[in-house]
């Protein structure tokens, strides 16, 4: 395990980055303004996992900035936690589908290469993914989001076992915002869960 002030892995993320913000491998690099590569703490023990750019995150080279973001920074207040500080926050595809359609099959498949560099990158404890679509690919085609929200999964990732909790996506609760509840408790579980494990910061 690599110390993340370690000049040398961080020079890795720094190029990977780099590598990233010039990727190729599928057509939406025909119609980004930036790539949104994510954001926030290397040395984070949380991750959150959204689907997609959209519109202002295009804009700003920034996952979850827009409403669904200040909704996002607003949950993490309440219980304690700061974008910058406290977690990392990354897309699994890193450049904006146009018009906010579903991302395909290929880009999926030409992308997640990114995310698991992250993932092994950071070493989170436990990964928080966001909507229907993250929580599918990452944790198992048969969670049923309305249903399976605020469980926590195990599951192996690049030779490498996590701790997945999926959360309904911060669009969901600004279409319904009697569902804004659902998350504030999910956020509770989150953070006992971070004292059962003792995740301190
Ligand atoms: N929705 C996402 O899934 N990701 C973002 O970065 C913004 C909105």
């Amino acid at each position: 395990m690599f110390e993340k002030n370690d000049e040398k892995e961080l020079e890795k993320w720094g190029d990977l980055q780099t590598k990233c913000e010039n990727c190729t491998n599928c057509n939406l690099c025909h119609t980004r303004t930036h790539v949104v590569f994510g954001e926030g703490n290397l040395q984070s023990k949380i991750f959150f996992i959204g689907e997609a750019p959209g519109e202002n995150e295009d804009l700003q080279a920034r996952p979850f900035v827009g409403k669904s973001g200040i909704l996002l920074d607003n949950m993490l207040k309440s219980i304690g936690l700061s974008r910058s500080k406290n977690v990392y926050i990354a897309n699994i595809i890193k450049c904006r589908p146009p018009n906010n359609r579903n991302p395909t099959n290929f880009e999926q498949e030409e992308c997640i290469s990114w995310l698991k560099f992250q993932l092994r990158f950071i070493n989170p404890k436990i990964i928080v993914t966001l909507g229907r679509i993250p929580s599918k690919i990452i944790i198992s085609n048969k969670i049923k989001i309305s249903e399976d929200h605020g469980k926590f999964f195990t599951k192996i990732i690049d030779k490498r076992d996590f701790l997945i909790m999926p959360m309904l996506h911060p669009s969901a609760i600004l279409r319904n915002i009697y569902r804004k509840v659902v998350m504030e408790k999910d956020f509770l579980l989150l953070n006992h869960k971070m004292n059962e494990l003792n995740i301190w910061f």
